[in-house]
Order: structure tokens, then C-alpha cells, then sequence
């Protein structure tokens, strides 16, 4: 298709692409507006044209979507974190049923007709507003409307590492917003400076928060482009300022300091220190208490993480004395969920790659006097191979086996190795239904089947949908 840059076209959507951006076609060509919704009709002005598809920016809507809402944010479009608060609620469910199924059938070769699909786990009834535990603010130094240069924090702009200040956040536990605005007061009163990528100069790179849900606990990490506290400059005077400050919001319960010199694109870096307060803070999930590093996973959405793991004991359908291994476990949150139904004779291994997690899974099951939980530290597709190895320490037994890998999925190693250790039930707890997809298709190969299938909405107002999935072992023919 000839399309030039910035020529307006009037277009038909008819489909949500994976990012939640409309899809329209003309002439066969497709094009992706972002915030167009299908059904309706637009104008739109071409962006970028490639081969076998564009982009193209919403101008106007001529005739909107009865799904079509109105956003609550008021950045909701130049800001890169919601990409539906235009779409209502339920039809946004509706597609990432859509997206879960359309995946499945069309990569993993499932065929639905003979899988338990059961229906979205939503938060109609609890409002999908200000469910967010956890946030990671950029803070840079930008010219206020008076042209002078203060510091803020906020979110990135789709696609760019421009900062949009908003410390209101539709999706965020309302707590931040204090948080947020005390520590710009105190960077202009002490006069800290922002961080800034392109030089490379500058102090102050991220305000991490997070918050127990159950517990109100507060968490506060300043990441810092220095070494260490003595190079980032930064007064005992005015640490002392930080901390009266932020210990004024009811619940502060540690504020640290992390060191990330590098030039990198990853917030966290190696080294953290806790300034005030205690390392970690804590949340519950059922009956089940959580210590949390701030180096550890934790899922964001509180109230959905409680029935995605319900789902997932559901599925794994356990009986006491069955031996459990809850890969890519993080702080150990599933592992230690279902240990009590397996008694005492029955056992959950868990395996994650980040060290402080596992200290923080093995201080858990302490905790919550929980003695059937072993965990290791390190790659699953490495340490798994090893553990059942003759030498290794662990026997090949599995009953269930439960994976929970980031978006890129598991890796093929872990795929082969769980085949070999043969559980009769494979629960998969996945981020994206892209790779969970590939990944049956490569267990349906090995002889597992879909037998049940779950949406869960843990990131409402966003594309990204969770899934479980149960698969189990055909019978040898
Ligand atoms: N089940 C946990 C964590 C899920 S998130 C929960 O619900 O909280 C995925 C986890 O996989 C993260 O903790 C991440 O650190 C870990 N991870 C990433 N790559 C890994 C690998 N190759 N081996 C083991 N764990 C890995």
C-alpha cells in the first residue's frame, strides 16, 4: 500500500491487536491505530508505513463503539501504562478471553471442544481502579509551565523515556500519591538532583513503592545513580529530612536506598541498603504471611493474586503424601499456599533464579511454621536437570509440577526436564498466552493435553492477561 506520512484516511476497525490498539484494513493493508476500537469508524493520519502493515494516530472518531468509554486518567493517552481505559470494563474482559483462546488455538493447536474453559476471573465486584501495589516511578528534572526547571515523577510515554508527571495514578493504591509528592518537596528543599539519561548525570533515577495490602506496610527505595551512600553526596542532614518526612504516612515500614551506577535501562541495581525500618516488608495471601525484599517478585494486583492461586490449587487438584515442584517460585507465595494440603508427608521443592527471593521463600515457610518447602536459588532449566541427577539431592519424583515463568515462558531445557520427570498434572500460571501457547504445543508433543483453562485479570485497564492452565498426562497408547 502507498500511504505517505501523515495522509489522513478514513478507516473501518475491526480488531484488537495484542497491545489492545485498533486494527483497521484497507485494501488488505493493515493498519494500527492505538485506541481505536472495533466497529467503529475513524479518521486517522498514517505514522509509518511498512511493508505488510503501518501505524496510524486516532484523529477523530466518526462512529464510536458502544464499548467506548470515557478514561478516567486524565494522561491516560500520552501515558505508556494503560492501553483500555477507553474500552468498558467487560469488554475488556471479552478480549483477553479472546486473546487466551485465540492463542491457544492458533500457536498451541488446542482444540477448545475438548477443554474445560471456565469464564474470566474479573474484579467486576471489587472496582478495577487503584489495585496496584507496587510502582516504579521515573523521576527527571523538566521545565514546569513558567519554563522553570523542577523535578517530577511519573510515567514513560508509550515507546519513548519522555516522563509524563503524574502522581495520581487511576491504577495505583492511593498511598503514592503522598509518597510521591513528599519526595519532590524534599528534593527541591534539599536540592537533590533528578537523575538524566542522556548525560548520564544526576542522582535520583526511580521512587520504587510497595505496599502490603492486607498488612498497609509501606516500602520506599530511592534508586541512586552512585556507588554507594558516601558518593551519592546526599547530607546526613538531609537523609534525616527524607525520613521524618516519609515516616509521617501511616504505615512506613522501610525506606531504603538502591545503588544503581550503571547506564542501563534495568531500575534496580545490586546493591540496596535500608536506611530506615526493617529489609522487607510484609503482606498475607489466604492465611499464608509473606516477607518481601524489594529485589523479589511479588505479584502487583493483591486481591486478583488470591484467586489466580486458588485457581492453580483448583487445578492441581493435590492429595496429601503427593510431592509438588513450584517452578519459577519467587518469594515461594504459591509453594507455601498449597504446602498444608499435601500433610506431612507430602512435599513442595520450589525453584527461582534470584538469591534474596529464596532467602525470603525460606524465611516464609519459617514463618508460617510450614517444614514440607525446600527451596533452591538458580536458573530452573540448570538447577532442576541437577537436583534429579543421581548425585543431585532431590528424587525424579513429581505428581505436580507448577510453572510460573516470566513472559518469555520456559525455557526448552525445563521442558524437556519436566517431561522426563513425568507428572501426572502440569499447572501453568502464565503472564502471556503467546509463549504459554508454544509451550503446550511443545507439551502436547511430549504426550500433555489442555484439560481446564482460566483468564485471570491481573492488570485491569492494561493488555496483559494471566492464565492457568492444567495439563495432564495422556494415557500411554
Ligand atoms: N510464582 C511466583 C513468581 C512468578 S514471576 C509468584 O506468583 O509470585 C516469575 C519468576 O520467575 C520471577 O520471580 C523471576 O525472578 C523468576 N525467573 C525468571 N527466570 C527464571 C529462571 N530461568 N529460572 C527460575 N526462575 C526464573
Amino acid at each position: 500500500m502507498d500511504f505517505k506520512k501523515n495522509q489522513e484516511v478514513i478507516i473501518q476497525i475491526d480488531d484488537l491487536g495484542n497491545n489492545g490498539e485498533g486494527i483497521g484494513h484497507v485494501d488488505g493493508y493493515a493498519l494500527f491505530v492505538k485506541e481505536a476500537l472495533p466497529g467503529e469508524k475513524i479518521r486517522a493520519g498514517i505514522m509509518k508505513c511498512k511493508k505488510n502493515y503501518g501505524f496510524a494516530r486516532l484523529l477523530e472518531v466518526l462512529e464510536p463503539s458502544d464499548a467506548r468509554v470515557e478514561p478516567r486518567c486524565p494522561v491516560a493517552r500520552p501515558c505508556g501504562g494503560c492501553t483500555l481505559q477507553h474500552l468498558s470494563y467487560e469488554q475488556q474482559l471479552a478480549y483477553k478471553e479472546n486473546k487466551i483462546r485465540n492463542c491457544l488455538e492458533r500457536i498451541g493447536g488446542v482444540d477448545f471442544s475438548k477443554v474445560e474453559f471456565l469464564p474470566i476471573l474479573g474484579m467486576q465486584e471489587e472496582e478495577p481502579w487503584h489495585y496496584r501495589n507496587k510502582a516504579q516511578f521515573p523521576v527527571r528534572e523538566q521545565p514546569d509551565e513558567s519554563g522553570k526547571m523542577r523535578p517530577v515523577a511519573g510515567f514513560y510515554a508509550g515507546h519513548s523515556h519522555r516522563v509524563i508527571p503524574m502522581t495520581d495514578c487511576a491504577i495505583q493504591t492511593p498511598v503514592m500519591r503522598d509518597i510521591l509528592q513528599k519526595i519532590l518537596a524534599w528534593m527541591e528543599q534539599c536540592r537533590i538532583p533528578a537523575y538524566n539519561e542522556e548525560k548520564h548525570i544526576g542522582l535520583l533515577r526511580h521512587i520504587y513503592i510497595r505496599t502490603g495490602y492486607h498488612t498497609g506496610e509501606i516500602m520506599v527505595c530511592l534508586v541512586l545513580h552512585a556507588p554507594n551512600i558516601k558518593k551519592s553526596g546526599i547530607s546526613q542532614g538531609a537523609f534525616d529530612a527524607l525520613v521524618d518526612n516519609l515516616t509521617k504516612i501511616p504505615g512506613m515500614a522501610s525506606i531504603c536506598l538502591n545503588f544503581n551506577p550503571e547506564n542501563t535501562n534495568v531500575i534496580l541495581g545490586k546493591k540496596t541498603k535500608t536506611l530506615w525500618g526493617a529489609d522487607t516488608i510484609s503482606d498475607t495471601i489466604g492465611d499464608i504471611r509473606y516477607r518481601i525484599s524489594p529485589e523479589s517478585f511479588y505479584q502487583v494486583n493483591p486481591l486478583q493474586t488470591e484467586k489466580l492461586y486458588q485457581t492453580a490449587l483448583d487445578f492441581a487438584d493435590l492429595k496429601p503424601g503427593e510431592t509438588v515442584w513450584d517452578l519459577y517460585c519467587g518469594i515461594g507465595t504459591i509453594s507455601l499456599f498449597l504446602a498444608k494440603q499435601l500433610g506431612e508427608n507430602g512435599q513442595v521443592i520450589g525453584v527461582e533464579i534470584v538469591p534474596e527471593a529464596i532467602e525470603n521463600a525460606k524465611e516464609n515457610a519459617r514463618l508460617n511454621g510450614i517444614t514440607n518447602a525446600r527451596f533452591y536459588a538458580g536458573a530452573a532449566e540448570e538447577v532442576v536437570p541437577r537436583l534429579i541427577s543421581p548425585t543431585g539431592g532431590e528424587a525424579a519424583k513429581a505428581d505436580v509440577v507448577i510453572v510460573d515463568p516470566p513472559r518469555k515462558g520456559c525455557h526448552q531445557t525445563l521442558l524437556d526436564t519436566i517431561a522426563l520427570m513425568a507428572p501426572q498434572r502440569i499447572v501453568y500460571v502464565s503472564c502471556d498466552p503467546a509463549t504459554l501457547a508454544r509451550d503446550v504445543k511443545i507439551l502436547g508433543e511430549k504426550g500433555y493435553e489442555v484439560q481446564k483453562c482460566r483468564g485471570c485479570d491481573m492488570f485491569p485497564m492494561g493488555g496483559h492477561v494471566e492464565t492457568v492452565c492444567l495439563l495432564s498426562r495422556k494415557a500411554p497408547v
